[in-house]
């Protein structure tokens, strides 16, 4: 058993971290305070891959690994929650349907488009007012057939990206007589005639990372928009989420790992009672506590990462349980600290990725 990174994995994840700290972390406050998506840091990570972790070379990606996806995810969570869920949400929920199920013409218009950071991103539209976990019982958003078009009326929630993709997949009732082969992933532009998106969500945090309803009156898009097969979409949706969960997982960590460094920093520079609060033991024990929180979760990570990468994924009960588990266990991990990040320091914390104690 080898748990350490190859020599590629840690020259991705240095270079990574190296440009979140100079492009993406110290203008995560700004981001939170103004609601306003970091597009210049956004712009340079196309040339480094950032915005095509899932994408093949051959169109416009980085190709990369899942691990080293997942490392990527951890660093731009590290950095900024926001940038990293708006991130995550194109790469994962984003690219991964026309990668995975899309026609090679579909392939090859869209996905160097969305890859290069010259262009919007990519976004993915499930949930709706009357549909969330419930997406086979509850979608009614529908796309009929006319002439050589799909016809697509309805509204979507929650929809991450919506404001600033190229386009939105959205899943879609294309058989009116229900059950589990009644949903379909049709492609549709977002400069599309009857597409409306509504103004980004006032949500409690997360606010770089612009979240909006979508409506859909009589847009029309062409047949060949569909993703994969008619009547896969539900099937096809939650492969993608699977993949997500990671992503979600991943940016967890990195948030822990942001709060924990500056706990640590914290509690160098508080004084009390005559030395550091780093020196009183009731703090370290939170600390040491903090820490193996930390490297469980980060070793969770990389073993559902690795699992996905053996193509040990879909279509096991199991891994799906990691996953979820994974997600919520490092969400977990990154709560206790968040107001301490909040409150106490809006310094730029040089990391070394460590969870090292303080001396
Ligand atoms: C910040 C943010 C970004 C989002 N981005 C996107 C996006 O990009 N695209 C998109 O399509 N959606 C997006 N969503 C929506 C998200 O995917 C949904 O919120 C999610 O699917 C849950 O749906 P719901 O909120 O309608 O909850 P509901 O489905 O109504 O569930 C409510 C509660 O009931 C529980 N529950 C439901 N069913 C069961 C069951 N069978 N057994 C036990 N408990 C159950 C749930 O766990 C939950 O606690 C986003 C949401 C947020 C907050």
């Amino acid at each position: 058993m080898n748990f350490d990174l190859t020599d590629e994995q840690k020259i991705w994840q240095k270079t990574v971290h190296e440009f979140v700290a100079k492009e993406v972390q110290p203008k995560a406050h700004d981001v939170d305070m103004t609601s306003e998506f970091n597009w210049a840091a956004t712009r340079k990570m196309g040339p480094l891959g950032l915005l095509g972790l899932n994408i093949p070379e051959e169109y416009g990606g980085a190709g990369v690994d899942a691990i080293s996806a997942a490392i990527a995810l951890e660093e731009l969570g590290w950095g900024c929650g926001s940038t990293a869920l708006a991130i995550a949400a194109h790469n994962g929920l984003g690219t991964t349907p026309i990668v995975v199920f899309g026609s090679e013409e579909l392939k090859q218009e869209w996905l160097s488009r969305v890859a290069s950071g010259q262009n919007k991103l990519a976004a993915l539209a499930l949930t709706e007012p009357g549909a969330g976990s419930d997406l086979q019982g509850g979608v009614v958003t529908k796309a009929m057939k006319d002439g050589n078009e799909w016809v697509i009326n309805g509204a979507k929630m929650w929809c991450t990206n919506a404001s600033i993709a190229e386009y939105i997949i959205t899943l879609v009732r294309t058989d009116p007589a229900g059950g589990s082969r009644s949903l379909s992933q049709i492609l549709v532009p977002t400069n599309t005639p009857g597409l409306k998106i509504g103004p980004a969500e006032k949500k409690m945090g997360l606010h770089g990372s612009p979240t909006h309803a979508v409506t859909y009156e009589d847009v029309h898009v062409p047949l060949d928009n569909l993703i994969g097969e008619e009547g896969k979409g539900l099937q096809q949706t939650l492969a993608t989420l699977d993949g997500g969960r990671i992503g979600i997982g991943a940016i967890s960590l990195g948030l822990a790992q942001a709060a924990f460094e500056s706990a640590v920093n914290y509690a160098r520079e508080r004084q009390a009672f005559g030395k550091p609060i780093a020196e009183q033991e009731a703090i370290q024990w939170m600390l040491a506590d903090a820490a193996t929180e930390i490297e469980v979760a980060r070793t969770m990570l990389y073993k559902v990462a690795w699992l996905k990468e053996e193509n040990r994924r879909y279509n096991k009960r199991r891994l799906w349980l990691k996953c979820s588990l994974l997600k919520w266990r490092n969400a977990f991990a990154a709560m206790p600290f968040k107001s301490t990040v909040d409150t106490v320091t809006q310094a730029n914390t040089p990391s070394n990725g460590s969870t090292e104690m303080p001396a």
